[in-house]
């Protein structure tokens, strides 16, 4: 049973929704990390009481340390103070950091031995070998947060033998550009692409729904968490974004879990596993949902979700080095330097670099997205 927490990335979206949930349960909040809202964490730090929290960026902790000097809290700063912090040994760490920052992080819960709540797919895109491997070892649950991912690992309970899974099916939005031809979308702006039809979301996976390469993370997510082959997982647009995803099985059976749009279901999923309680979310009314859809992504339009699955089957480096390209380019449509199609390009042209395709390590996977970082930079 899981009684105190660490929350990364506790300023963002799933942060707060997190720090809800554990208000609610009860948790104890051990630390808070954050990269530089310093009024945010402050505010958290005064109601949570942690015993740490950091702010990745250093100017911004040396204000935070002063801002909280009246408090026990300990104000740790920089990546290694964010690492730190995701060492402490609580019960479980909650993984909310945005991004391949979180990847350090996450393996440095796994290394103290907590239950691991991965919001975070950018840990196991870029580094899904070592970081399901590190679990294994260590005997660390990894517990999936992502909205899809829940509703799988909740649809195979009880599923003892994986060969009986015959595929997985990820359910997408579809996200604001749905049913558009590349013609019709030539000139999105920034407010376009950032208004998602069912969820409230950072700005950077939002732009993920956006491109689609929301999905095709999910799906290399997906395979590292439940040890599927890509050609067993399949994208399907659900535009109610009520069915979560769902598994078929050897029996033609297919299990999926339905709820409203709200993460705090699956965060506290991850939280209080196996066990479920009350939730502050609201009560699924089926007779409210209108019909529920089901078609296929166009994939000749929007071709993120085929290039991270190429990327899957290539492995080694592949999945680090266009996850990279998507951060950077993302980044730099958010920053109005680029176009929205730039970023599906920028993924496009990673797949076709020459990468080793066995075995890496953690510096082997923060050295490709530098140099791919880099080498996006240098196309501006
Ligand atoms: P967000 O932008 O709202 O929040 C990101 C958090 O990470 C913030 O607290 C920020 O301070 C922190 N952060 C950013 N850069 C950092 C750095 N370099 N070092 C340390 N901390 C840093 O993002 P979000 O929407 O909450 O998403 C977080 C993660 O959860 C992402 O991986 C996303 O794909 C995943 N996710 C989000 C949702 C959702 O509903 N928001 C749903 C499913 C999965
Ligand atoms: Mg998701």
């Amino acid at each position: 049973m899981i009684k105190t927490i660490c929350v990364l990335g506790s300023t963002g979206s799933i942060g707060v929704q997190a720090l809800d949930v554990a208000r609610k349960r009860g948790f104890r909040v051990a630390a808070l990390t954050a990269n530089s809202n310093v009024d945010v964490i402050e505010a958290q730090i005064r109601e949570f009481k942690p015993e740490y929290a950091a702010l990745a960026d250093e100017a911004k902790a040396a204000e935070l340390k002063i801002k909280v000097s009246d408090t026990p809290t300990e104000v740790l700063s920089g990546r290694e103070g964010v690492i730190e912090c995701a060492r402490i040994g609580a019960d479980a760490v909650l993984n909310g950091i945005v991004g391949i920052a979180g990847l350090e992080p996450t393996l440095a819960a796994i290394e103290a031995g907590s239950v691991l709540a991965l919001a975070n797919k950018e840990s196991l895109v870029t580094a899904g070998a070592l970081v399901m491997k590190t679990a294994r070892e260590k005997g660390v649950p990894v517990l999936p947060v992502d909205s899809e991912h829940s509703a799988i690992f909740q649809s195979i309970q009880g599923c003892a033998d994986r060969k009986q899974i015959k595929k997985l099916i990820l359910t997408a939005s579809g996200g604001p550009f749905y049913g558009k031809s590349r013609e019709e979308l030539k000139n999105i702006t920034l407010e376009q692409a950032l208004a998602h039809p069912n969820w409230s979301m950072g700005a950077k996976i939002t732009i993920d729904s956006a491109t689609m390469m929301n999905k095709g993370l999910e799906l290399i997510e997906a395979a590292w968490l439940f040890d599927m082959s890509p050609d067993r997982i399949e994208v399907l647009v659900h535009r109610q974004s009520i069915v979560h995803s769902l598994a078929e099985f050897s029996d033609n059976s297919v299990i999926a879990q339905l709820g409203v749009p709200d993460m705090r279901i699956p965060i506290q999923y991850a939280l209080t596993y196996p066990d479920r309680f009350e939730s502050p979310a609201a009560e699924l009314d089926l007779t409210q949902c209108g019909a529920l859809t089901f078609t296929r992504p166009d994939d000749s339009t929007f071709r993120c979700i085929d290039i991270c699955r190429a990327a899957l089957s290539k492995g080694g480096l592949y999945p680090a080095a266009v996850n990279a390209a998507n951060e950077k380019a993302n980044a730099l449509f958010r920053a109005g330097k680029t176009g929205f199609w730039d970023i599906q390009e920028s993924v496009e042209k990673a797949l076709s670099l020459s990468l080793p395709e066995g075995e890496y390590t953690l510096e082997d996977v923060l050295e490709t997205d530098r140099a791919v970082r880099e080498e996006r930079q240098g196309v501006i």
